[in-house]
């Protein structure tokens, strides 16, 4: 259960690449400092690929696979900004994975969100507007993965979202635990600079 009274360590980023379930496949394009993660999230042998990032090819996708042994079930990204969904690297996935479902984020309002199962564990895409109109946050095993949204403010590197319905969305994510029971202990953002442990989910998301 959360516990420090909303306090939170930013942890190791070696950890990163020990969250179980969640096989880092690089940051990407490679070398990029300012690079996005790609995951594949996997359970019982199938996955979720998560963030396609321009440089990310086939091949990354296909030794990840083979190194977790499981099969590609899902296909998304946490918005549509290009550094985070390349038209190309999709398209390219799109013909590799034939059997596969492709789940491109949409532009949504606040509150709804999609459960998905992998090997029988729930997986959530929950929308919530905020540094985005297509922002979605993923939420498995236990971490979530917050895209480019900010935690803890209404501001934003920029003006894409009404205020209005930033609002709605910390709200819609500050609720995730009560609403569905479930306990997130870890969050990371795409670009693997906001990695934290053992958060009090709901204190994220107070402005
Ligand atoms: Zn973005």
């Amino acid at each position: 259960m959360p516990s420090g009274g909303g306090m939170c360590r930013v942890s190791r980023v070696d950890d990163l690449h020990h969250l179980p379930g969640w096989h880092l496949l690089g940051s990407f394009p490679k070398g990029d400092p300012d690079g996005v993660g790609s995951w594949i999230l996997h359970h019982d042998g199938e996955a979720l690929l998560l963030e396609i990032p321009p440089g990310l090819t086939v091949q990354d996708v296909e030794t990840g696979l083979s190194d977790e042994g499981v099969g590609l079930r899902y296909v998304t990204a946490s918005h549509l900004h290009e550094d985070h969904f390349d038209p190309e690297a999709w398209k390219a996935l799109e013909v590799a994975y034939k059997g596969t479902h492709f789940i491109a984020p949409s532009d949504a309002g606040a509150g709804s969100e999609t459960v998905l199962k992998l090997g029988g564990e729930s997986l959530w895409l929950i929308k919530a507007p905020k540094h985005s109109p297509s922002d979605t946050v993923t939420v498995f095993r236990g971490v979530a993965m917050t895209g480019d949204i900010e935690l803890g403010t209404l501001a934003s590197v920029n003006d894409d979202v009404a205020r209005k319905v930033k609002v709605e969305s910390m709200e819609f994510l500050r609720r995730f635990q009560e609403r569905t029971g479930y306990h997130v202990h870890t969050i990371v953002s795409a670009h693997l600079n906001d990695f934290r442990q053992g958060v009090n989910w709901s204190s994220l998301f107070e402005v």
